[in-house]
């Protein structure tokens, strides 16, 4: 026993060792990696060369003029190429707080003072003197890596760094890939306590100072880095586990190796000793008779002899223990191979014991998560007994839960159920009892005990072996009723805005008229919502949308219904009101109280609206010619741009077939080709055609511009038709000029709309160059709306014709915001004074507001065209006040090309 004792400890001393043993020689195979790179540090922070360089840094320009710096980014290439791990080194130059690499250097932005990084502060108040970062995944290319730090001092002022990025994924693999005994491992933590290394993740937390961890009692002792083995359960298993600091500032190595393990080795050892006892007592039997035999001193002759006997005994004997021996050994082995068998049944016994546990404990689960799901899902098991005709069911089932069971007889039952549900309820019990169905399967409501009502399905099938019982589960789907409920709503509400959406409005529509009342359908259309969108983003969008919405929803009444149709469109329903003046009223109030900025992101958002109004039943009792009526109407608003709401009528039918009959025919136009008529503008002191205006024309002029123009502008066709105009023109001069005529310069005219058209300017140019023009012949006529919007972007793009050489007029000046102060600041060569303002002021008695007007145009250096005019008086007039250019019928209507090439050479009078 003391053998076995002693040997017991012999081996778990001699275990514990050898743990001790092997985690110090890992240690040590960091320790010399770390020793390394320490070294190299070392070198490059006492190096003189790169102390006098720090020192004699004091600005930017500094480095890159002096006279080492190649060399020193030269130092710092071959200490990265020295090592596989050493990453990169680098000097840190605090006076100008910059990073020199040897790619070159980092010139650090006044908010990263790297001085004044953690590590780098640990440092300072350390007294190492090289300082170890955490290890941390750099910012590149993520490899794991710790930063070595050493200061570059000038007698005792820290002046500068030296530091050396090594990758640690090889001392991680080393260590991590050692295995101590048969199942140790080592592991790796810093005094942070953050693993480093954690062999098979089986520790769950990243630290040690997480108290689920299982290293967590260590906590204190590994902090002091006082080397120690420990006795803890790791991984669900008893282990012994030692640890020791290392060189490296903050880290530690531990290893550990199960106990089981050390103990396999004492029962093996256990076995032995036993036989070893076996042989021991035999020996001592043999060592008893010997003394017995010497201390029977009396008779000492009778004892030579019968020494002499028993000498001969004795070799009788020897030869018997020898035999016994042989049976001793003989029996050893058998015990030996007992032992084998005993142990072998010993491990068939465990493993039949840890399958049945893993089934107990597998079984425990199963019910464990079948009563969960049972409180989950609200459900219960039944049982209804036909021939007593009795329920059982868990005793005040959901409301108190409880195992114990209730017995209910038909009588309660009843009373149970709720009283429109009862039939329901029988009539399935007895369909599956006689067969009828092959399942019992029902939903009912009953009544729970704050009188209100809970739905319950019930399934349920005979029992196998009792054919009169009938067992299955009840489950509470009032919630699962309810959701059901909730999702039928939200079918009709739309999600982003939580209004009605527009099943709910067509149902609603549908019902109003189906009773024959009396009201009207608005639909309710954002202007410009689309830029928003575009320009501000889609969530941006959202949130303006769900504002309108907030707002619409307030006029929400017994007759007002709203609803939103998608993207941008609302529907409205005014209900039970026919008169149009009251409809009106309504919409207005929704026009001003829309109209009120929206404020998101800090910007104010005032929103526009369009509206259509058709009214029920006067223009339809269909629900989608109402729709489709609303949005006609609402159409013609942002056709017209006049009303923010308009009535519809039938006639909006035929402008609409109008539009698109015109778009296809532009469409035409422009495979086919338009034609281009030219209008002089003539000097009337001279009658010389100055220069022409160009106008569109279809071919068969069916249609005219002034028409066909609008339309257009509300589609990408303006942009085609802009450069089909300038191709043709351009085209039209270059005859002109290769026919050896005299040109003059062509005014064409250019749309706001055509600022859309990105590539515009370039295709001029190349236009320009292809039929070797001048841009002076070109000309471009404006018109004042060009400047609403994108006033810097027009412009710009008017800078950049006038650049190219062209010149640009202001057209129908005096039709719109006719604001002169613009004309100070605008780039723009003349100014066109509308045939509208002509007419009216060009008259004897109203001549002085041209005259004014003309003399200010001209005092801004502009030139001033008269349009429109047909009257010798009319030209005799602007001649006294001196207006530069007249354009009008009074000369000429606008003429074919081969008409106006006439022109060039003519004089009017
Ligand atoms: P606008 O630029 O103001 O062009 C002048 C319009 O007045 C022309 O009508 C011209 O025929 C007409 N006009 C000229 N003198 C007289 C006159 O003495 N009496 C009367 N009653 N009218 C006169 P047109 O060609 O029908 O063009 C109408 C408008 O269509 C133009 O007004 C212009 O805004 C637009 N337009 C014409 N061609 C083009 C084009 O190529 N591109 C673009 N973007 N717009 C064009
Ligand atoms: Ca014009
Ligand atoms: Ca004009």
């Amino acid at each position: 026993l003391m053998f076995n004792i002693f040997m017991r400890n012999v081996l778990i001393q001699d275990a514990q060792n050898k743990l001790k043993s092997d985690t110090k020689l890992i240690a040590m195979q960091v320790n010399n990696e770390y020793a390394k790179y320490k070294e190299m540090v070392n070198q490059l922070s006492h190096n003189s060369q790169v102390k006098e360089f720090v020192m004699s840094i004091d600005s930017v320009d500094s480095v890159l003029e002096h006279p080492r710096y190649e060399e020193i980014k030269q130092l710092l290439k071959d200490t990265n190429e020295s090592d596989e791990d050493a990453s990169l080194s680098w000097i840190g130059i605090n006076s100008i707080n910059a990073i020199i690499y040897d790619t070159g250097f980092a010139d650090l932005s006044d908010d990263y003072i790297y001085y004044e990084r953690p590590w780098y502060i640990e440092m300072i108040k350390g007294e190492q003197e090289i300082a170890v970062s955490p290890p941390y995944f750099e910012a590149v290319d993520q490899n794991h890596v710790v930063t070595l730090v050493a200061s570059i001092n000038d007698q005792d002022m820290n002046i500068g760094n030296i530091g050396l990025d090594i990758y640690i994924n090889d001392m991680r693999n080393f260590v991590s890939e050692i295995s101590l005994g048969e199942k140790g491992e080592a592991l790796l933590i810093t005094t942070e306590g953050t693993y480093i290394v954690n062999p098979n993740s089986w520790i769950q937390s990243k630290s040690i100072f997480d108290n689920n961890d299982p290293l967590y009692v260590l906590k204190d002792s590994v902090l002091t880095g006082e080397p120690d083995l420990k006795e803890m359960v790791l991984n669900k298993e008893k282990v012994y586990f030692y640890y020791t600091k290392l060189d490296i500032e903050n880290w530690i190595i531990g290893g550990y190796i199960p106990i089981g393990e050390v103990h396999k080795n004492v029962n093996m050892v256990n076995m032995m000793s036993g036989v070893m006892v076996l042989s021991a007592f035999m020996i001592i039997i043999v060592f008893s008779i010997l003394l017995r035999t010497v201390s029977d001193n009396k008779i000492l002759i009778k004892l030579n002899q019968e020494l002499i006997e028993k000498e001969k005994k004795l070799i009788d004997n020897n030869e018997e223990i020898k035999n016994s021996h042989d049976v001793v050994w003989h029996q050893k082995e058998e015990i030996e191979a007992s032992y084998h068998q005993l142990a072998a049944t010993e491990e068939e016994l465990r493993v039949q014991y840890e399958e049945i546990e893993a089934y107990s404990s597998q079984l425990e689960k199963l019910s464990e998560q079948f009563e969960m799901a049972m409180n989950f899902t609200n459900s219960a098991i039944w049982e209804y007994d036909i021939k007593t005709k009795k329920l059982t069911i868990p005793h005040g089932f959901k409301a108190n839960r409880s195992n114990n069971l209730e017995v209910m007889d038909s009588l309660r039952i009843d009373d149970m159920i709720y009283s429109e549900d009862r039939t329901t309820f029988w009539s399935s019990v007895e369909s599956y009892i006689n067969g009828e169905t092959n399942e019992l399967h029902v939903q009912i409501r009953v009544l729970n005990k704050d009188d209100g009502l809970d739905w319950w399905l019930i399934h349920g099938k005979f029992l196998e072996h009792e054919k009169h019982t009938i067992r299955g589960m009840l489950v509470d789907i009032t919630k699962i009723k309810e959701q059901e409920d909730y999702i039928r709503t939200l079918a009709y509400i739309d999600p982003l805005t939580e209004l009605p959406n527009r099943r709910r409005f067509i149902e609603k529509l549908e019902f109003s008229v189906s009773k024959n009342r009396e009201g009207a359908v608005i639909l309710l259309d954002l202007d410009n919502f689309k830029d928003i969108n575009d320009t501000l983003g889609h969530v941006y969008g959202d949130l303006l949308l769900k504002e309108v919405s907030r707002r619409l929803s307030l006029f929400t009444s017994e007759e007002i219904f709203i609803s939103r149709f998608g993207g941008d469109e609302f529907l409205i329903i005014i209900d039970y009101i026919s008169d149009k003046e009251i409809i009106s009223e309504i919409i207005e109030d929704i026009i001003t109280y829309l109209k009120q900025p929206i404020r998101i992101d800090g910007n104010d958002n005032e929103i526009g609206v369009s509206l259509g109004i058709t009214l029920y039943p006067q223009d339809s009792t269909d629900v989608n010619q109402l729709i489709m009526n609303a949005d006609v109407a609402m159409y013609h608003v942002k056709n017209t741009g006049k009303n923010r709401y308009v009535y519809y009528n039938d006639q909006m039918k035929s402008e609409i077939l109008e539009k698109s009959r015109i778009e296809q025919k532009i469409d035409e136009a422009l495979k086919e080709g338009f034609k281009l008529v030219y209008q002089p503008q003539i000097d009337p002191k001279t009658g010389q055609v100055v220069s022409g205006e160009a106008l569109i024309r279809f071919k068969d002029e069916s249609i005219f511009p002034n028409e066909f123009i609008p339309i257009a502008e509300t589609s990408h066709r303006i942009i085609d038709i802009g450069r089909w105009v300038m191709k043709e023109s351009i085209q039209q001069l270059h005859r002109w000029k290769t026919k050896g005529l005299t040109i003059k310069p062509i005014a064409i005219n250019f749309s706001p709309k055509q600022l859309m058209d990105h590539g515009f300017v370039e295709y001029y140019k190349d236009l320009l160059e292809q039929y070797d023009l001048e841009a002076k012949y070109i000309e471009f006529e404006i018109t004042e709306s060009i400047f609403l919007t994108h006033k810097e972007e027009t412009i710009d793009f008017l800078n950049q014709i006038r650049n190219i050489g062209s010149k640009i007029a202001l057209d129908d000046f005096g039709t719109g915001y006719s604001s002169l102060s613009y004309l100070t600041f605008l780039p723009v060569d003349s100014v066109k004074l509308d045939k509208s303002l002509c007419d009216r002021f060009v008259e004897v008695k109203d001549l002085h507001v041209m005259k004014s007007l003309i003399s200010l145009v001209q005092g801004l250096n502009l030139l001033v065209v008269a349009e429109g005019i047909e009257t010798y008086k009319q030209v005799e007039l602007l001649m006294q006040l001196e207006c530069d250019l007249i354009q009008g019928y009074y000369y000429s209507k606008p003429v074919d090309h081969a008409k106006y090439e006439s022109y060039l050479d003519k004089i009017f009078d």
